[in-house]
């Protein structure tokens, strides 16, 4: 391979850690960090930066940090460190014994804004918050100099101790950069570092009252923890000079700070700020229902960690925005699923079938292989009866050309028992609806062949009416019914877009007597029907499935239109 294919092969990001590699930039350390904001649940925009973080630790040898960006009192909670930390190693992934909180760095910061101060390039400001946004100008005008902005050194000094002190009333005054009103870049023009907030924080209690704003703390954090790389999204890229700047004013070591594009779906929405007001108006059932695209709501929903991961693998890392087929995220997990999933018979919409020919009272157990893809998961025994129940769409009194499956007169093939016939059908003589079906089995063919060679056209699964259990399953469709949320009439808003059949609850459906017992989280495939796995709401006697994913894979039928037209 040339060394254009090799970098072909990699995301510009390992081209450039490869450069500073090369060129012994960071003495051959590879050394990266996560840094959720605690104010809320993880997402799949997450996973991309989780996997992006931790793979680049993993592939260099390198390491990676967890780190909580802990600035804001107002939002942040110990509730959502924890559920953070679940699902990092849920996703696989570990830090060690690298587990920071930049709330940890808040008297470190402080002295070194002193250090600002005394150099000239930091001071208090008096103006209130509207007055800063007034004098800061906008992307066509430049800014005008705050009037405290010359204040003696001493007297800034004084100031921002007595701010620390709690000596001045919430709001009432800032620190600040002093960098360039007049710059182009908006970041620029005296950056806010420090403002006034009586606010408990779910770490420091009330130890402060003066709290650094996230641009100040950020890149000194990576410097503390001797970040290489310093890996976040696009619209981190014109803080970048802002980054540099202060680090570069106190003089301290400096990471890199890189930009890359976000992760944005179809048919779904991904930051805290879309995700809570759908929690709060109950338009979903919490953070972890199985609609919303949250790493909690995923797991519910029975995605695993591997298909996430695989998921991230593919969708590459890009400097361009960009929006992927969520069909992508199912398609990955079809994938991983069929390989894993033991197979168990479940009928959804219960027809019942009577076996005339079939003794009263006798039972036999039949084998069923678990799954076809994986030898070792071996098989189990399902039983058989007379009476039986069959999914209701799979038989038709009248059935058009090309359905194959049950009808009056047709034979078809019961997974893994018999061939079955049916004779007749029996319905309500009150409302005329179809109540029972009558038929009759093969006895010959046991197993699923006819020694006759004899053929059908279908194979049905089935459950023993005595033996099923009763469930309840939810069905899940998108969340939003269009593409983009956000593509709305005049007027209205993207919850206009909320799909309000993205949940369907089904009672009363049956399924087969080994999936007593199954455990929450546990995955299967229902023969024919698609992926489901069970949900925490279970309870001995009561099961409950979500399912995961249809069998119907719409995104390698795309793509395989797609090669055949290229
Ligand atoms: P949100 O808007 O959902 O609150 P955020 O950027 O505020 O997202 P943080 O907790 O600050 O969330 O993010 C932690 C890390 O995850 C950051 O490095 C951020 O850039 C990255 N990240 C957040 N959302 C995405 C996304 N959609 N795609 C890729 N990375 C993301
Ligand atoms: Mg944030």
């Amino acid at each position: 391979m040339s060394t254009a294919d090799s970098r072909a092969a990699i995301d510009f990001i390992r081209v450039i850690i490869n450069d500073d590699l090369r060129s012994n930039r960071f003495g051959g350390r590879v050394h990266t960090r996560f840094p959720p904001e605690p104010n809320g649940y993880l997402h799949i925009g997450h996973a991309k930066s989780l996997c992006l973080n931790f793979g680049i630790a993993a592939d260099y040898g390198g390491k990676c940090n967890l780190r909580f960006d802990d600035t804001d009192p107002t939002k942040e909670e110990a509730e959502y460190v924890e559920s953070m930390i679940r699902d990092i190693r849920w996703l696989g992934f570990d830090w060690g014994d690298r587990l920071f909180y930049a709330s940890d760095y808040f008297e470190q910061l402080y002295q070194w804004a002193i250090t600002l101060i005394k150099k000239g390039r930091a001071y208090v400001c008096d103006l209130s918050s509207d007055q800063v946004r007034e004098y800061r100008g906008t992307l066509t005008e430049p800014g005008k100099n705050s009037p405290y902005r010359d204040r003696s050194v001493e007297e800034s000094l004084d100031l921002f101790a007595r701010m620390r002190a709690g000596e001045f009333p919430d709001g009432s005054r800032t620190l600040r950069a002093k960098i360039d009103m007049a710059s182009p870049n908006l970041n620029m023009r005296d950056p806010v570092m420090y403002r006034i907030l009586r606010a408990e924080h779910y770490r420091q209690g009330s130890a402060w009252c003066v709290y650094p704003m996230y641009d100040w703390t950020h890149g000194q954090s990576d410097s503390i923890e001797g970040i290489t790389h310093s890996i976040c999204t696009l619209e981190f890229e014109n803080h970048r000079p802002l980054y540099d700047w202060f680090l570069d004013e106190l003089g301290i070591y400096h990471p890199q700070q890189i930009e890359f594009a976000r992760l944005n779906l179809t048919y779904t929405v991904m930051s805290k700020r879309r995700l809570l007001p759908l929690v709060q108006a109950g338009i979903v059932r919490g953070w972890d229902d199985p609609r919303l695209p949250t790493l909690q709501g995923l797991r519910r929903r029975g995605c695993t960690p591997e298909a996430i991961r695989e998921f991230c693998r593919r969708i590459g890392v890009a400097k361009t925005d960009s929006v992927v087929d969520i069909g992508l995220l199912e398609h990955c997990l079809r994938e991983d699923l069929n390989k894993r999933s033991p197979r168990v018979m479940a009928v959804l919409h219960p027809l019942r079938v009577v076996i005339d020919n079939y003794p009263e009272g006798k039972v036999e157990e039949l084998d069923a292989v678990n799954n076809p893809e994986d030898p070792a998961a071996g098989s189990r025994k399902v039983p058989f009866s007379r009476v039986l129940y069959i999914e209701q769409e799979d038989f038709m009194e009248e059935p058009p050309r090309k359905f194959f499956r049950l009808s009056p007169g047709r034979e078809v093939r019961l997974r893994w028992a018999y061939f079955l016939k049916c004779v007749s059908v029996v319905k309500d003589p009150g409302t005329g609806a179809l109540t029972e079906l009558h038929c009759t089995y093969d006895p010959a063919t046991r197993g699923g062949d006819s020694p006759d060679g004899r053929k059908v056209k279908a194979t049905l699964h089935w459950v023993s009416a005595a033996h099923a259990l009763d469930a309840e399953v939810r069905l899940y469709d998108h969340l939003f019914t269009k593409e983009n949320p956000s593509d709305v009439e005049e007027g209205q808003d993207w919850m206009a877009n909320v799909n309000p059949r993205s949940l369907e609850v089904l009672a009363g459906c049956k399924v087969e007597p080994s999936l007593a017992g199954a455990a929450p989280e546990s995955r299967y495939q229902f023969e024919r029907l698609g992926y489901f796995c069970v949900d925490p709401d279970s309870a001995s006697g009561k099961l409950v499935f979500n399912r995961t994913a249809t069998l119907r894979d719409t995104w390698a039928k795309v793509q395989k239109a797609e090669q055949q037209e290229g």
